[in-house]
């Protein structure tokens, strides 16, 4: 086959023009990632073998070379693990396919200095392009285990690559990279100087499980010298934890979760007895783009006696901890153990629940010692922890400790339930919490309005999962979790009887504009009755104390889910002219024409407060305006 140019698709374009400019100032980590790719790649390939005895693969002497040559200026970093087919190449190094990419682009281009920018490329590691922060070609040659034929790609990093086979390529992956001429002053440094390759590999990759071997360059003279193994190879895991700093722990994370950005917390764990593991995890300090989509890759790592069994093993840990990274090598696996398998595992699900437990400690560690990172860790992943609520019924209680809301108590310091409840005041029973988009517009809502006059504090929940596990949690510490937006509020209806038979007296007064309001707006209303939780509003909508609210209804339609549509409940202020207004309209005239149209704007406007829409947008904005041309 002859060599064949492709172009780069757009997105790949936009991300080796950075590399080329060059915006991120460690330029080092190139070698890190192409030694990162290489080891994954001796993982796969001993994997393959496993499963597969029959595969024609050499995997007697599984390492990772790098090779230097001063004279030509070119550094080459190759394996001889599973190697890559002439479409793989073009599918993996042509495109990008990670989701998170485009969204990280979007950003980049949004970013308009270089600091931001090179936050972001640390946000979301690139991998094999990093090399051409050093480089002005890479060629990469590949063989695929098992084939025999082999693949050569080149690239200056601009708009275009070629492709071409080769007959005569190793076993496995080799990338070479044509140096740029170094740059201190840029931290751009001469990577063909053996201390220099040393020193990196030391830094970013010692712990890396496969043998990294540098050959020197011959002095004059000399035979071929030995190969020099540059890392330690020595599992972080195994060690104790005394024997290994941070950094190396942070290199191990950036290693297995691709994010280039320190994490937030290692968490070591060890079970020794009858089912024997040990574990590092990873919470990292951002939650990824893509934490929320469906193809998310969730679940840390597995290990079996140090060798590299699957990533994402997503029996673990829960779904809700799915932003977790990490490693668990356990001593008593198969090495052939499967995904079915590994879900249906006495000992795994028991390992699952001990490494939840240790996760949620950990959060309630930084809870009472460290708020600034609790802040940080409840910023970035308290939504998708809240699912737990939903799901993990035993960990509620631990859940519901760190968790932490907005509140009206304050402006932008959240609150715990603990603390809340602490200030409940003489006399209330139920902790009150409202839901909604965000916390502007239900921070004004007219629900919240008997609320503010009281003094009586109000959680803002604004997340898609609130609307949902207050339902299935209903109470914290025997107090009940109570929408305000739902059921009959009635905040000194309770011990004041004056205040209650005043209401009663009004509510018999008003039977008959109520009950004539309920049947014109039947469509959309089941009742409509007198209000204890207005001030300032004439009406407000609330839903029955057991109805799906509509931000509900609207999830559910969203999954495709057929709900019956909720009839609501509307609320009028007695104490509020409009209102009695119409009370008096309604008591004295026979013609209801113009009466029925101020009914259905009044609710209308309750719809509009709580931050929802019209049904019929152009007819309420006819109706609004022909009275307001009477004004005129
Ligand atoms: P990432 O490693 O984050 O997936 P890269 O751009 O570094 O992104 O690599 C893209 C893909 O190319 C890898 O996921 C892997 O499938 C393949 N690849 C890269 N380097 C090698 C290698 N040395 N051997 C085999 N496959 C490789």
């Amino acid at each position: 086959m002859p060599t064949e140019t492709f172009e780069f698709q757009v997105e790949a374009r936009q991300l080796l023009q950075l590399m080329i400019h060059s915006v991120y100032s460690n330029k080092e980590v190139f070698l890190r990632e192409l030694v990162s790719n290489a080891s994954d790649a001796l993982d796969k390939l001993r994997l393959e073998k496993l499963r597969d005895d029959s595969l024609d693969a050499d995997v007697s002497d599984l390492h990772i070379e790098i090779d230097i040559d001063k004279e030509a200026r070119t550094l080459t970093v190759r394996d001889n693990g599973i190697g890559m087919s002439y479409d793989e190449v073009g599918q993996l190094i042509g495109t990008i396919a990670n989701s998170g990419t485009a969204t990280f682009l979007k950003e980049l281009k949004e970013a308009q200095d270089e600091a931001g920018a090179e936050g972001l490329i640390g946000q979301f590691g690139v991998g094999f392009y990093s090399g051409f922060m050093a480089a002005d070609e890479m060629t990469l040659v590949t063989r695929r285990a098992g084939e025999s034929q082999g693949t050569r790609w080149t690239s200056r990093g601009e708009s275009t690559y070629t492709l071409e086979t080769v007959a005569d390529a190793p076993q496995g992956t080799s990338v070479t990279l044509h140096l740029k001429p170094a740059d201190p002053d840029n931290q751009l440094h001469d990577y063909t100087s053996p201390w220099k390759i040393r020193e990196i590999v030391k830094r970013y990759s010692d712990f890396i499980t496969w043998p990294i071997r540098m050959v020197p360059e011959p002095a004059d003279g000399d035979s071929t010298p030995e190969p020099e193994t540059l890392n330690s190879m020595k599992a972080l895991w195994a060690r104790s934890r005394d024997e290994v700093s941070d950094d190396e722990y942070h290199e191990l994370y950036k290693h297995i979760s691709h994010d280039w950005r320190e994490p937030l917390e290692t968490i070591r764990l060890q079970a020794e007895g009858t089912f024997e593991y040990q574990s590092l995890l990873f919470i990292p300090s951002h939650a990824p783009h893509d934490l929320f989509t469906r193809d998310f890759k969730r679940g840390v790592q597995l290990y079996v006696k140090r060798v590299f069994i699957m990533d994402d093993c997503e029996a673990l840990l829960p779904p809700y901890l799915r932003f977790v990274k990490g490693v668990v090598d356990a001593a008593d696996l198969s090495l052939n153990v499967s995904r079915e398998i590994l879900q249906q595992d006495r000992h795994i699900r028991m390992m699952q629940r001990r490494l939840t437990k240790k996760v949620l400690s950990t959060v309630k560690d930084f809870m009472t010692k460290d708020a600034d990172r609790y802040a940080t860790f409840w910023r970035e992943f308290g939504t998708v922890l809240k699912e737990g609520l939903l799901t993990d019924t035993e960990n509620r209680d631990a859940i519901l400790a760190v968790a932490s809301f907005a509140t009206t108590h304050a402006d932008d310091e959240p609150t715990t339930l603990a603390q809340y409840v602490e200030r409940m005041k003489d006399g209330q029973d139920d902790i009150y919490y409202i839901t909604g988009e965000s916390r502007q517009s239900i921070e004004n809502s007219p629900h919240m309005e008997a609320f503010r006059a009281k003094g009586i504090e109000v959680l803002l929940l604004t997340d898609g999962v609130d609307e949902v596990w207050v339902d299935a949690v209903g109470e914290y510490e025997g107090k009940q979790l109570r929408s305000i937006a739902k059921g009959e509020i009635d905040l000194d209806g309770k011990g004041d009887e004056k205040a209650g038979e005043e209401r009663e007296k009004q509510a018999e007064e008003y039977a008959g504009l109520l009950g004539w309001m309920r049947e014109r707006l039947e469509e959309d209303i089941k009742e409509v009755r007198l209000s204890a939780r207005l001030t300032v509003s004439p009406a407000c909508v609330v839903s029955d104390a057991h109805d799906l609210t509509p931000a509900l209804e609207n999830m559910y339609r969203a999954m495709g889910q057929e709900v019956p549509r909720t009839k609501r409940i509307l609320e009028l202020n007695p104490g509020h002219p409009l209102v009695k207004g119409l009370h008096q309209a309604y008591e004295a005239s026979e013609d209801r024409t113009e009466l029925a149209e101020s009914a259905e704007l009044l609710h209308t406007l309750a719809v509009l407060a709580e931050g929802g829409q019209p049904k019929d947008p152009a007819r309420f904005v006819k109706l609004v305006a022909d009275r307001l041309e009477r004004t005129l």
